[in-house]
């Protein structure tokens, strides 16, 4: 699979993908105290326990973990798709549990890109149709403008010719490409991406790391939850949860309990 770069279209796309106005390394989403007990048949569940962190705008952090230590559940609570049990989670100043549904909806349109394992590109629209989708929820570019700007974020990961097919017509990677581009229709300062590459070939894996890579350069900051520790190591910095623990972050050294 033949994928663009970012880094190789910065002169020629520079209004595409804004650089943010702020300056790196300043908090952009900070967690405090964070826990979440789910209520289950058999009693409750801690699936994260007294999560503190801060995140600052640049780093490119990836989660790692075993299966079921609470790393999606982490994620939910950045994103907004679930509610912690307490504490509390800011995003540029804005708390992000205590909105409503609706206002939450529209904050995260327009400040979080969120990109899953299986990619979930509505199978019944194009791909160009999936990345304008977020710019018509959102309204925040010219319906004129939104085709437009689609096509060129296909572009940025090498599918321009494949913008009329359906999901269901191309590979792994190309949908997970293409759900790339849709998480930055709106340009959102933060991508946050669940097992992003777990479902691709190590090929196309590197690929895709390789997007998110180039991302980085444009001053985005990108949380991702990996399993391949490959990949962890080559991002600025590695979360690593045991049992909804934070036990150890690499910004910090250990934080075992
Ligand atoms: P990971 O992403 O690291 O594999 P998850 O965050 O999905 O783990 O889940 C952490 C733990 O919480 C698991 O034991 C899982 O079974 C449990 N869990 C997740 N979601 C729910 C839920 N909605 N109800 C009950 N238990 C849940
Ligand atoms: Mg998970």
């Amino acid at each position: 699979m033949k994928l663009l770069h970012l880094s190789t279209l910065s002169t020629s796309k520079s209004s595409l993908l804004l650089e943010s106005s702020l300056s790196r390394d300043e908090p952009l989403i900070v967690m405090k105290g964070v826990s979440k007990v789910f209520q289950t048949p058999a009693g409750d569940f801690p699936a994260l326990k007294d999560f503190n962190a801060v995140f600052l705008r640049g780093e490119f952090i990836s989660v790692i973990g075993k299966s079921g230590s609470g790393k999606s559940t982490l994620v939910n609570m950045i994103t907004g798709m679930d509610r912690p049990t307490s504490g509390v989670v800011s995003i540029e100043g804005a708390c992000v549990q205590e909105m409503g549904e609706s206002q939450m909806a529209a904050w995260r349109g327009r400040n979080l890109g969120i990109v899953f394992q299986f990619f979930q590109l509505l199978p019944m629209l194009s791909l160009l149709e999936n990345v304008m989708l977020p710019m018509d929820f959102c309204n925040v570019y010219d319906p004129a403008e939104r085709e437009v700007r689609a096509m060129e974020l296909l572009r940025i990961v090498g599918l321009q010719d494949y913008a009329e097919k359906l999901p269901m017509a191309i590979s792994g990677g190309q949908q997970q490409c293409a759900a790339i581009a849709r998480a930055l229709a709106n340009d959102p300062p933060i991508i946050i991406a669940d097992e992003p590459t777990g479902n691709l070939d190590s090929l196309t894996a590197d690929s895709v790391f390789q997007i998110f890579n180039d991302l980085i350069q444009r001053g985005k900051t990108i949380l991702m939850v990996t399993h391949d520790s490959s990949l962890a190591e080559r991002t600025s910095r590695t979360l690593l949860i045991a049992d909804g623990i934070l036990v150890q972050d690499s910004a910090n050294g250990l934080k075992g309990k």
